[in-house]
């Protein structure tokens, strides 16, 4: 489903991902861990297509197509979200109107028919449901004044929306507590468990994967992945530390 081949990509002409290799298959959830500046927001940006961000070696196939290829709102379009770690304010605009601003968007590209506002708001009442977030805050500027909880489940619904094939989420437990930490990774699991998707779950922590059990889990250090196994190893490195264990990988 996501092929990632030798990866390599730079900013600023600095060398952040050397040689990063990584396969995804549908309906699996492929675990990312590692230290922090290993390269790991790195890689969802360069996966996202943000600017700035330079792949000088290595391919990313995404359902058969080359992804690098594609401009950031064509990923989306073919099934591709991200969520960030840091998710942005856009004071003035409520997060309704964004959030059916960007499903007719994709729609659009995709040949298919735009939602009404009807229609659109009894998916988002569905959705902010299943979040456990209020139909107020949606009614709200995006992110403005959200806590960092209110962040996470806000971007969960709008994942819920536009229901992706592949979702890449960077340290979406951050600044979570354990109450939000449950809601957030069984929003995942709604959304995202099925046989035909597929999920990058990028954390430090073991925690949120005891709620969104993972298939895989790879180490990401110094730009490459060092080693890939079961759940067992986010235990271990929990255990350890990712020193000790990157010294026997
Ligand atoms: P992680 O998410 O694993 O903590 P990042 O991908 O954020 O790591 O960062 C990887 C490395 O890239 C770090 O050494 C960081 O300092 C560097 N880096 C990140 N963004 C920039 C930037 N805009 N300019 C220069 N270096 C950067
Ligand atoms: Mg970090
Ligand atoms: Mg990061």
């Amino acid at each position: 489903m996501l092929k990632i081949e030798n990866l390599h990509a730079e900013i600023d002409g600095k060398a952040i991902l050397k040689g990063l290799t990584l396969e995804v298959q549908p309906g699996e959830v492929h675990a990312i861990m590692g230290p922090n500046g290993a390269g790991k927001s790195t890689l969802a940006y360069v996966l996202g297509g943000r600017p700035g961000y330079e792949v000088t070696e290595g391919s990313v196939t995404f359902g058969g197509k080359d992804l690098l290829d594609l401009e950031p709102h064509e990923r989306a379009a073919a099934g591709l979200f991200l969520g960030f770690q840091y998710p942005v304010e856009i004071p003035g605009v409520s997060n309704v109107q964004f959030l059916r601003e960007a499903l007719n968007a994709q729609r659009e590209e995709r040949g298919e028919e735009k939602l009404t506002g009807g229609e659109f708001l009894k998916l988002a009442k569905e959705k902010a449901g299943l979040l456990k977030l209020d139909m107020d805050m949606l009614k709200r500027h995006v992110n403005v004044g959200f806590s960092g909880g209110e962040k996470k489940r806000a971007e969960m619904v709008q994942m819920g929306i536009l229901d992706p094939q592949f979702a890449v989420l960077d340290e979406t437990d951050s600044g979570l507590d354990i109450d939000a930490l449950r809601v957030v990774g069984d929003g995942i699991n709604a959304i995202m468990r099925q046989p035909d998707k597929g999920v990058l779950l990028i954390t430090h922590y073991q925690r949120l994967l005891e709620v969104v059990k993972p298939d895989k889990v790879s180490i990401l250090s110094d730009g490459r992945i060092v080693r890939t196994g079961g759940p067992e190893l986010a235990m271990q490195l929990e255990e350890e530390g990712y020193d000790r264990v990157m010294e026997t990988a």
